[in-house]
């Protein structure tokens, strides 16, 4: 647990590292391993794709408007608070899934999200990952409580009908992850960061379970064994176990983390945002690549206001 001051830098990464990650996946979001390395080779620089070169997608947006009402209101999620940010910073342009985007336009149009949700949910809530892509800012806003974290990760989840149980524990495993990893010091031991991501409640989803397992025998693998094993998809027992394998395989790197997880494939710009959000954490902003950040979106939904939402909550911590 976090005692004594906390590394503004590192709150910052938390953040920012959403954005560069999501960013540099975002040229590739939906191909396969095999179709980026013949098309591209390998992705190691910000290119243009669906959106200019830098532009962030939705992980980046949801991520921003909860570090913004998590700082709003310190100590608590107000779920509907979230609900009306995330309906008014919607655009549908930055790639939202089917479900929220349909969400997100009832809301909008004055509908109140528990109903919203009533007429749109899938039966037994999503299992896709579109809460533990921003699940980010809870690890900063409850940095002090692991409880907490893993409480508010599931109640954030809510307010998008990613109630499944492997929907709520990606977001779970995601924020507990970013959190050991604002904990953390360098050089970071692998098998230690894997032992702080057991609950603190009930076990994971089984399928998290196997996926952990997997992830601490096989670091040295190859990233096709990674794919196979764990998969790319927006199912969150697979984006977050892959986004974090590719974190714990270069750890001492920003850039080798980032590189990593985007070329998995899949859906890349989540998985690049979730690895940068724990690279983030650990390295802090200072030490990702120039020649990415330079270029990362900037403005009301970008850098600054990613900055502004990190600098506030280190504020309250
Ligand atoms: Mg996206």
């Amino acid at each position: 647990m976090l005692g004594g001051s906390v590394d503004r830098d590192r709150f910052r990464g938390a953040l920012l590292g959403v954005a560069t990650g999501d960013a540099l996946g975002m040229p590739v979001e939906g191909m396969p391993r095999t179709g980026i390395e013949a098309s591209y080779g390998r992705i190691r620089e910000m290119l243009p794709g669906r959106l200019g070169r830098g532009t962030v997608t939705d992980d980046t947006h949801m991520t921003l408007s909860l570090a913004e009402v998590l700082a709003e209101t310190p100590g608590n999620l107000d779920q509907n608070l979230l609900a009306r940010r995330f309906a008014e910073r919607f655009d549908p342009a930055r790639g939202y899934g089917g479900n929220t985007r349909l969400l997100l336009s009832e809301i909008r149009s004055g509908e109140d999200w528990r109903e919203a949700l009533v007429n749109l949910r899938l039966p037994g809530g999503s299992w896709a990952n579109g809460a533990a892509m921003r699940v980010a800012p809870v690890a900063l806003a409850f940095c002090r409580d692991a409880g907490a974290v893993l409480d508010v990760a599931g109640r954030q989840a809510e307010v998008t009908g990613h109630d499944h149980p492997v929907g709520r524990d990606g977001a779970r495993l995601q924020a507990l992850a970013v959190l050991r990893a604002l904990e953390a010091s360098l050089p970071l031991d692998p098998a230690a960061f894997l032992d702080a991501l057991e609950p603190l409640d009930e076990p994971w989803q089984p399928e998290f379970q196997e996926a952990l397992r997997w992830i601490r025998g096989n670091l040295g693998a190859e990233p096709e064994a990674a794919v196979r094993q764990l998969g790319t998809s927006g199912r969150a027992s697979h984006s977050v176990p892959a986004s974090l394998w590719a974190f714990l395989t270069a750890p001492e790197s920003v850039s080798r983390s980032l590189i990593k997880a985007v070329n998995l494939g899949g859906d890349t710009d989540t998985i690049g945002a979730m690895a940068g959000a724990l690279a983030g954490a650990l390295h802090g902003w200072e030490a990702f690549p120039r020649e990415w950040t330079e270029v990362v979106e900037d403005g009301p939904d970008g850098k600054t206001a990613l900055l502004r939402a990190a600098d506030r909550l280190h504020g309250l911590a």
